[in-house]
């Protein structure tokens, strides 16, 4: 598997509005219009900065995975994810070797591409994103 570049950084916050103030107000950013993915129950919005995104994860109930990240850690980065031309193929690659993946197979993203995740047990630490281009 080969990655294309780093598609975008994913950092866990309490609430968007309030990031903005740093993220808009301060680093002069522009963060997208929320999108609500009802299935992990958080929100997403975007800034882009040359060709990198950030994604901000704002969790929506005290179930979401989010919730949980930042109770345990605080806010912050909470993942990255790099492109891959093919998630199928890769995802078939990471399970002969034994990769640990939070999703026994792809899911669609929010912007409607593949995803998977890879556990941090697997990685060192980071939760890693693949995406397809
Ligand atoms: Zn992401």
């Amino acid at each position: 598997m080969k990655l294309n570049k780093i598609e975008h950084i994913g950092i866990a916050v309490k609430d968007i509005k309030e990031a903005s103030r740093f993220y808009e107000d301060v680093l002069r950013c522009q963060i997208s219009e929320q999108i609500e993915v009802p299935e992990r129950k958080i929100k997403i919005a975007f800034t882009e900065i040359s060709g990198v995104k950030l994604e901000f994860l704002m969790p929506t109930d005290k179930g979401s995975v989010v919730a949980k990240f930042i109770e345990k850690r605080g806010e912050g980065i909470h993942h990255i994810c790099f492109e891959v031309d093919d998630v199928e193929k890769a995802t078939a690659e990471l399970k002969d070797m034994g990769v640990e993946l939070v999703d026994d197979s792809p899911r669609l993203g929010a912007e409607g591409k593949k995803i998977i995740f890879i556990k941090p047990k697997s990685t060192h630490g980071v939760l890693i994103e693949l995406k397809e281009r």
